[in-house]
């Protein structure tokens, strides 16, 4: 069984990942409309991710014994002019969702919930990746600049990313 508040406080974490995969998405549909289908691909698949954190998340209440209540997700953007200022707002976005895993993990360390706290060790260590994605992303494009050429390989470059689901869904 869980606790009412870390119940509350994960159901929280579950509408951020859906909020996530919302801004992602319509980072890809900006980029698709812009012609940069690389970067629209990459985005997607980001989209995917967030879902699946989401997913992961359920699960874990679900075992618990906990209940999962959806909120309404809020709007996101729509607008970002070059690929440096959309993965500039990711890794922004990507800091404070590290700030609500840490949160939630100080949380679960002062209930005394333990299982929670194992169960967030894995998001634990994918912030320190999308934070990680994201700055390289950036150091990528600031490299590039204006330059067409390379702006047209990153843009292949990053259309060759695939889906994988993590695996920690698949246990
Ligand atoms: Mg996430």
């Amino acid at each position: 069984m869980i606790s009412k508040k870390i119940n509350d406080a994960i159901n929280a974490q579950i509408n951020r990942e859906f909020w996530s995969g919302y801004l992602y998405l319509s980072m890809a549909n900006n980029f698709e409309t812009l012609g940069r289908k690389g970067v629209a691909n990459w985005f997607r698949i980001q989209f995917k991710e967030e879902f699946a954190h989401a997913q992961i998340f359920m699960n874990y209440l679900n075992s618990r014994g906990g209940k999962v209540e959806l909120a309404p997700i809020d709007g996101v953007p729509s607008e970002w002019k070059t690929p440096l200022e959309a993965f500039s707002a990711t890794l922004a976005h990507e800091r404070t969702v590290t700030k609500c895993i840490n949160d939630l993990y100080a949380l679960a360390e002062e209930e005394h919930d333990f299982a929670t706290r194992h169960m967030l060790n894995w998001f634990v260590a994918e912030q320190v990746e999308e934070e990680d994605n994201a700055q390289e992303l950036i150091d990528n494009f600031e490299l590039v600049g204006n330059d067409g050429t390379g702006i047209y390989q990153l843009d292949a470059k990053l259309g060759t990313r695939t889906y994988v689901a993590p695996a920690i869904l698949n246990e």
